[in-house]
């Protein structure tokens, strides 16, 4: 989202006088080819229909982003019905695929059940509010063709390096009778989207967007009322310190969609993403219906932890999936930094020795850091990325007793503000420049090869830039 649009969102929210209609009409596209047309319309028993035309001829086409759900099966398959006859829907490998019985796909009528749960590396689909209320992620619905649905098999699940180009189509979205916010602007009836960018939430439903001195946004009215009261007082305090010590982010003033899930399930459930402008946000859970001191802090960590991403990860962004750690452990790190200097009597020590156990006990022996993404193993990412920065931090005290990892993830985001990317060189050329070649060399193999004993490397890392610990029974304890 630009930041044009987002100082605007103030009115623009909820006007339907907004230059909505400002962008020309996609379609026909004078300049780039289009291969399809895609319509998503909700329905009034709360289904949606999704429609594609076809305008390049290919019996297959596969869905570029096919994360699955968290049990590792296709939501699509879970929860989409092809209405058109002879089409099916199938999984081939890494990806969701729809192919023609025979000949070439064409029209295809899709009738989808919202799924509203969460996906293993990828966006929600449909984030269900309880009043009744929905946000639809765009980017689920690009395609490309295939020659034959079987080829899809064989692709892996980063296609960064195929440079396979976007999926070349329109998405209109519409909300017959109602109206939609996306992208920062409310539009009666129907909006239109592309498969450029990273794409963004649709919201229809009948809450009004409010606003806070931090975001502006939709907050599920089903919400309890301690989170409403944390998401308005808490999060203009965070960023704040955020902005105090990282700088301006690319974002402005962000958007936040916010639902509530209901308090049916047990336990506590915080899912969250962050994508050009926007963080979203679905809590559920018996314990988060009251506040208790630890749901308190579970959910303060979860904001801080969330809005890190709109400077690591927006801000700047990683390139390859393989980087994530970087991204995902950064946010970690900051959340518990901040919480530390922002709520009297948190416990910052357990929460990084938490991440210090599980980069250790999930990242073993040989395994390279930086196929954590690839091997579908996200705990890694969080864990390791943040006990690497734990040594960065440390390292450059070492430098500055004033330093703090406030400090080096600045210098890390400033040094790449330009490009807007932070890949894993990057990374390692700021570690170095507060430690030494050696040692950047050896966590250079790390990432990419692995070591035969993590807790002894991890060990040996600590003990060379400064972090305060003690051995025990194979655990490094945190000081
Ligand atoms: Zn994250």
């Amino acid at each position: 989202m630009k930041r044009k649009i987002l100082l605007g969102m103030a009115g623009a929210l909820i006007s339907l006088a907004a230059p909505a209609v400002a962008k020309p009409a996609m379609y026909p596209v004078a300049t780039a080819r289009v291969d399809f047309d895609a319509t998503l319309t909700r329905q009034k028993d709360g289904s949606w229909v999704l429609d594609y035309r076809f305008r390049r001829k290919a019996p297959a086409w596969f869905f570029l982003r096919s994360f699955p759900k968290l049990d590792g099966t296709s939501w699509r398959l879970d929860s989409w019905t092809v209405e058109t006859p002879g089409v099916k829907l199938e999984r081939q490998g890494n990806y969701d695929v729809l192919a023609a019985g025979k000949g070439m796909l064409q029209r295809v009528r899709i009738r989808i059940r919202p799924y509203g749960q969460s996906l293993k590396a990828d966006y929600t689909p449909y984030l269900l509010f309880s009043d009744g209320g929905v946000a639809v992620y765009d980017a689920h619905y690009g395609l490309v063709p295939l020659k034959a649905a079987a080829d899809a098999a064989a692709l892996p699940s980063d296609l960064n390096d195929l440079k396979i180009e976007n999926p070349r189509g329109t998405l209109a979205i519409a909300n017959p009778g109602g109206t939609l916010l996306y992208k920062g602007m409310t539009t009666p009836g129907q909006a239109r989207g592309d498969f450029e960018g990273a794409g963004a939430y649709a919201y229809s439903g009948p809450a009004r967007p409010i606003e806070t001195a931090a975001f502006a946004g939709i907050l599920d009215p089903g919400l309890p009322a301690w989170i409403r009261t944390e998401l308005n007082d808490f999060t203009p305090r965070l960023f704040a310190l955020y902005r105090d010590r990282l700088g301006p982010n690319a974002s402005g003033r962000p958007m936040a969609l916010v639902a509530w899930g209901g308090a049916d399930m047990p336990g506590q459930s915080y899912g969250g993403s962050v994508l050009e402008g926007t963080v979203v946000m679905r809590i559920s859970g018996t314990k988060t219906a009251d506040s208790s001191p630890a749901g308190l802090s579970r959910l303060r960590w979860f904001i801080g932890h969330e809005s890190a991403h709109f400077w690591m990860g927006q801000t700047v962004s990683y390139e390859r999936r393989a980087d994530a750690w970087i991204t995902e452990g950064t946010a970690d790190v900051l959340a518990i930094r901040a919480l530390q200097q922002l709520v009297p009597g948190y416990d910052a020590r357990g929460e990084l020795q938490r991440e210090v156990d599980d980069c250790i006990k999930n990242n073993g022996p040989g395994l390279p850091l930086s196929g954590a993404s690839a091997r579908g193993d996200m705990r890694t990412n969080y864990a390791c990325g943040a006990t690497l920065l734990l040594a960065a931090e440390a390292a450059a005290r070492k430098r500055d007793p004033n330093a703090d990892a406030f400090t080096w993830i600045r210098g890390l985001i400033d040094a790449n503000r330009a490009d807007g990317k932070v890949n894993q060189a990057d990374w390692l050329a700021a570690f170095a420049a507060v430690s030494d070649p050696a040692l950047t060399a050896k966590v250079r193999d790390y990432l990419d090869k692995g070591v035969d004993d993590p807790a002894a490397f991890l060990a040996s890392l600590f003990e060379t830039t400064g972090v305060a610990f003690t051995r025990k029974d194979g655990r490094l304890i945190l000081a």
